[in-house]
């Protein structure tokens, strides 16, 4: 049972902060000889991003391969935010030149 925790957790892979880089233990790192099955905790305190250099603890945990469904279901949801953006500033800015036109004329018409 155990085991298959310690396994379960050793196929988390990480992301690199700084460049994007996943470090996923299934395939380890050839540039620094980190043998594939390596889980990230278990790699030397030495270790860098092997794109960027950057130290071990700008890495997250983003979880092993499979569970990224909850990470893709947020990027959606991202996604659906920025295409509804443009036409939220679309509304605001011609619903401001409307007010601004409608004051002008207002003024207008009272002089
Ligand atoms: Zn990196």
């Amino acid at each position: 049972m155990s085991n298959q925790a310690v396994d379960a957790k050793a196929l988390d892979r990480y992301e690199c902060g700084a460049c994007g880089y996943v470090y996923e233990p299934a395939k380890g790192d050839n540039k620094h000889d980190i043998a594939a099955g390596t889980p990230f905790e278990e790699l030397p305190p030495t270790w860098r991003c092997p794109v960027c250099g950057a130290r071990a603890k700008v890495f997250q945990n983003i979880g092993p391969v499979g569970s990224a469904s909850g990470f893709k279901a947020n990027f959606g949801y991202g996604l659906g935010v920025n295409t509804l953006t443009p036409t939220q500033k679309n509304l605001l800015i011609f619903g401001g030149l409307g007010l601004g036109f409608l004051f002008f004329i207002s003024l207008y018409g009272l002089q």
